[in-house]
């Protein structure tokens, strides 16, 4: 999130952008909770497995949480609170599937797209390759070649 050219600005002084970025997080949280509530309805087995995917990169959120709000200049017991927050929505979200059920087609859907964006963020922005000088285009290519592969094999099963 917002990484390029930040040391050309040295020194800005901007807390509500820390705020606004950490609300953000905190409602990609929500969906990260929902997704494993969504995960159960299909089986105790998906739910497990969502839950282990969203858990363990969720501690990373905390990070990112409280790495926004710092480098926006915000206090130390603010960033705790929304830190507080990012770690209370993957529950609230998880509990507020409690109180309605989808579809079994619109939960194929929603799980792909769901597994399939964390799979895109992890290459395309959390892995240190991903940020090399010369991998854009290539990343492009092969994201592009990923796709077709997965509408290939989905056509064949
Ligand atoms: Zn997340």
């Amino acid at each position: 999130m917002h990484h390029a050219h930040e040391a050309d600005y040295a020194d800005h002084k901007h807390p509500q952008v820390g705020v606004f970025s950490a609300l953000a997080l905190a409602g990609h949280s929500f969906m990260d909770g929902m997704g494993i509530g969504l995960g159960f309805q299909v089986s105790p087995a998906t739910g497990l497995l969502v839950a282990i995917a969203v858990i363990s990169h969720d501690f990373t959120d905390g990070m990112n949480t409280v790495t926004l709000m710092l480098n926006h200049k915000n206090t130390v017991r603010r960033s705790l609170k929304f830190l507080l927050l990012d770690a209370l929505m993957p529950v609230i979200g998880a509990v507020s599937t409690l109180f309605f059920t989808v579809s079994p087609h619109f939960l194929i859907w929603y799980l792909g797209f769901f597994a399939g964006f964390l799979l895109y963020i992890g290459v395309s922005d959390i892995l240190p390759e991903a940020h090399s000088k010369h991998s854009s285009f290539k990343l492009i290519g092969l994201t592009v070649l990923g796709t077709a592969l997965i509408f290939v094999i989905t056509r064949l099963v």
